[in-house]
């Protein structure tokens, strides 16, 4: 038997090593597949432990004007003074910005790095009615249900400590509206982004809702990610944060009920999961 067992072997091996075998054409399918499912979805237990990432700072828990690896964005990039971005991201935006201007192409950030004190101001503006939220006349009246207005909020805005603009990796540009990108120049500087973006390290993780993407904030055209240092953050924000984590603020109660750690932090483009 164990003779038998041993010549069978050795005739698996060879027949998974020629070529011309459907043996082999399947195994070498099935390697195919595996390594790409993988990829499209890692599993938590394949992301390793990153000590040098502080949980702290991917929550926004710092001041970015304090902060080492932040520089200041220049004016002549920025739609006003005082935004930061990590140094990393920001010369790959100054490169992008070169290149999109040899086509005609201008790009100005309108917004970058946000910590948890400034997206607490706007979350809270928002809950509070004093800022407006995208098609609500007053909140507090439309969505008394405190799932139901944070759920409003959360279609275009993070809660504090969830929101990609903590990272300094993650900017807006140009406009805040879909539409203004739809057509005319607005059309032409997207056409360009989504051609480009990528080969400078950025990406458009807020993409349109769907099959591919079903949970999140609704598509943003004018949000890009600088993945090179977002990829690394995300991984990490996949093993560490819970949604129980998500408090100090107004609505906070709400984030384990509407489970954002999977829907809205891990709720984006595949491409930069
Ligand atoms: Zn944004």
């Amino acid at each position: 038997m164990k003779i038998t067992s041993a010549i069978l072997a050795i005739l698996f091996f060879f027949s998974c090593n020629d070529s011309n075998s459907n043996q082999a054409a399947i195994a070498s399918n099935a390697e195919r597949k595996s390594p790409t499912t993988l990829k499209e979805t890692p599993p938590a237990e394949t992301i390793q432990m990153d000590h040098s990432i502080d949980l702290e700072f991917l929550m926004g828990k710092f001041d970015p004007t304090k902060h080492p690896n932040f520089i200041p964005i220049e004016k002549k990039f920025a739609s006003r003074n005082g935004m930061y971005l990590q140094k990393e991201t920001y010369e790959a935006f100054k490169k992008m910005h070169a290149a999109a201007k040899q086509d005609g192409v201008s790009f100005v950030i309108k917004s970058a790095t946000r910590n948890f004190k400034a997206q607490k101001g706007i979350w809270e503006a928002k809950w509070e009615g004093t800022r407006p939220t995208t098609g609500v006349k007053n909140i507090k009246k439309e969505f008394p249900n405190p799932k139901d207005r944070a759920l409003k909020i959360l279609e275009f805005s993070s809660m504090p400590s969830t929101s990609r603009h903590h990272w300094g990796t993650d900017i807006d540009v140009n406009n805040f509206t879909n539409k203004y990108f739809e057509k005319g120049k607005g059309l032409k500087e997207y056409e360009w982004l989504k051609n480009n973006a990528h080969t400078f390290g950025f990406y458009q993780p807020y993409t349109e809702k769907g099959t591919k993407r079903p949970h999140g904030y609704n598509e943003e055209k004018w949000h890009w990610s600088y993945l090179p240092l977002s990829k690394k953050y995300i991984d990490q924000m996949k093993l560490r944060m819970k949604n129980e984590t998500v408090t100090g603020f107004k609505g906070a109660e709400t984030a384990k009920e509407i489970n954002v750690v999977d829907k809205y932090i891990l709720g984006i483009n595949q491409e930069c999961l």
